[in-house]
């Protein structure tokens, strides 16, 4: 394949495609009546000739595909292809042996390789241990300085990270063990007592949590090794988070009115539990910011103008430039704001949920919003592309601590604002919380039939998390 392509290469240089025609393939060039052929083949014999006495170059080890992947394997045997081990003389250490695809020379034969033909040696750091011990000790820092929800999240990292170091221990003596029955079967005394021993272990290490084989990417002189671990589990929830998070709850989010989002979650039959979240000191430097970038804009807008009609198709003077670097640099800020909001608020999302044992958590459907009827735009009501920011940053943080798909349902909120929660009755928008008279964009919301009112954004919240689906979606969280 090598030689093929090198003369391909060789032929293409010494016959490149004349401009606006189409490149002739070697088979053309070739051909019976090809003027070229006689002056090709000549070529290609030199070519062979040169190999011969100088000896070919092509003998540098290289991995023909860019990617050695090997997930199709099952079992965690030598059979497989790849192997773990554990340095013996650094214990953090890991040596992964990955046997070469036939045909395609790996380094030196390396005695400590469990296979015959060539490997390629790698090490890596098993920093997980390393990790979790760090987060464990910031946690109890964390508890110290009574932060609890920090003490909490830095818990579970450590206990995900121990997770891993489990999984890939598991993986590791697995194929060890396994390697070793097979060489006790093969022994002429079989010594029965180790190989049931054996058997054991590896029936339990097989029920346990492992990691996926892994993924080789070559690109260049860069080598990536990724290796696929399993989410956390219901039980390693269990044991990292509070007693009080068996996730089956579910919450409801609403844009607020006079807070940017609120929370809310159902506890039992008639309870809900609630958070506003607010950010509103972020919200108003974003909307004096958003201010300055509309002034700015008019002002450029009308210089531009006024320059143009004076003097058509030149470059506009440094001053004109000048604010438009001005509003670019604004622009930026905005942009930064935007990422911290919605990073403060997922993250409140998602831990004030953890802790009340959400499993789903229902949102408004992006594609819904077009303002809703009579809602006075407020500067920390989150924009379309703000909610979108922080639905994303829910989802990426609730995958990582194991929730499929973030656990997150994306709804039409048709009628959440103006419907009761309890009856689902259409009520009104009320000033107070006492007031019975219609009062257009009030706080509260009114209904006649139950006599009560409540929060219009609580309302809201709680009106959410129950509309029902025609049909779940395929992919809960991505439609609805
Ligand atoms: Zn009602």
């Amino acid at each position: 394949m090598q030689v093929r392509k090198v003369l391909r290469i060789k032929v293409r240089e010494a016959y490149p495609s004349k401009e606006g025609e189409r490149r002739r393939t070697i088979c053309e060039l070739l051909e019976k009546d090809s003027q070229e052929k006689v002056q090709i083949q000549t070529l290609i014999i030199d070519q062979v000739k040169e190999w011969k006495k100088e000896g070919f170059p092509f003998i540098t080890p290289t991995f023909q595909k860019n990617t050695v992947d090997y997930a199709a394997s099952t079992e965690n045997t030598t059979g497989q292809g790849y192997w773990f081990q554990v340095d013996p003389e650094r214990e953090d250490e890991i040596i992964l042996y990955v046997k070469t695809p036939p045909g395609i020379l790996g380094h030196d034969l390396d005695t400590d390789s469990p296979y015959k033909s060539q490997t390629v040696r790698l090490r890596f750091l098993n920093w997980f241990p390393r990790k979790a011990r760090r987060a464990g000790n910031k946690a109890q820092e964390a508890r110290v300085q009574g932060k609890q929800h920090r003490a909490i999240q830095l818990e579970y990292r450590a206990s995900h990270f121990e997770d891993m170091s489990q999984q890939l221990e598991n993986t590791i003596k697995l194929q060890r063990f396994t390697r070793e029955l097979a060489k006790e079967r093969a022994q002429p005394e079989k010594n029965e007592v180790r190989i049931n021993d054996l058997k054991t272990m590896i029936h339990q290490l097989k029920k346990s949590r492992k990691s996926a084989p892994p993924l080789i990417q070559i690109e260049g002189k860069k080598v990536t090794l990724t290796i696929p671990f399993m989410a956390p589990d219901e039980d390693l929830l269990r044991t990292a988070l509070p007693a009080s998070t068996i996730r089956k709850r579910r919450a409801g989010v609403d844009r607020g009115l006079r807070h940017s989002m609120v929370v809310s979650v159902k506890n039992g039959e008639d309870t809900y539990e609630e958070t506003m979240i607010g950010k509103q000191e972020l919200f108003e430097k974003r909307e004096n910011l958003r201010q300055v970038t509309r002034i700015l804009m008019s002002q450029i807008a009308r210089r531009r103008n006024n320059w143009e009609k004076k003097h058509a198709k030149q470059q506009p003077p440094t001053s004109i430039l000048k604010k438009e670097q001005e509003l670019e640099s604004i622009w930026q800020k905005v942009r930064r704001l935007d990422k911290e909001i919605s990073h403060q608020v997922a993250a409140e999302t998602v831990w004030f949920c953890e802790q009340h044992g959400v499993k789903t958590i229902y949102f408004e459907d992006l594609r819904s919003f077009q303002g809703k009827g009579g809602m006075r735009r407020h500067s920390w009501n989150l924009s379309t592309n703000l909610w979108g920011m922080m639905i994303e940053g829910v989802r990426y943080r609730r995958e990582a601590l194991g929730h499929k798909n973030g656990g997150i349902w994306l709804v039409n909120p048709a009628w959440t604002s103006q419907t009761c929660h309890v009856c689902g009755r259409r009520g009104i928008r009320v000033e107070h919380e006492t007031s019975t008279s219609e009062q257009k964009g009030g706080e509260y919301f009114h209904c006649s039939k139950c006599d009560e009112n409540f929060h219009a954004d609580v309302n809201a919240a709680r009106n959410i998390m129950y509309i029902q689906q025609p049909k779940p979606s395929a992919v809960s969280g991505r439609t609805a």
